[in-house]
């Protein structure tokens, strides 16, 4: 049997941003600008929830105790 752990992650697809460019368009003044959308992935939440492997909650939890103790 495989052991697998449900975490809440930051969404990858727009990086936590809630949303992802889809195109430049022309604003009101002539000014160029890149036009967002929601993200799909997370629905604008910026977060998506992942199963991950026992292994990699492992990695995840030595990676988490590295970066806190500085
Ligand atoms: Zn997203």
């Amino acid at each position: 049997m495989e052991i697998k752990i449900h975490i809440s992650d930051t969404c990858q697809s727009c990086g936590g941003m809630c949303r992802v460019p889809v195109g430049m368009d022309i604003d009101a003044n002539d000014q160029p600008y890149t036009r967002h959308k929601p993200c799909p992935a997370c629905e604008g939440g910026g977060r998506t929830g992942r199963w991950i492997s026992i292994e990699e909650f492992a990695q995840l939890l030595v990676t988490l105790t590295q970066s806190t103790n500085h």
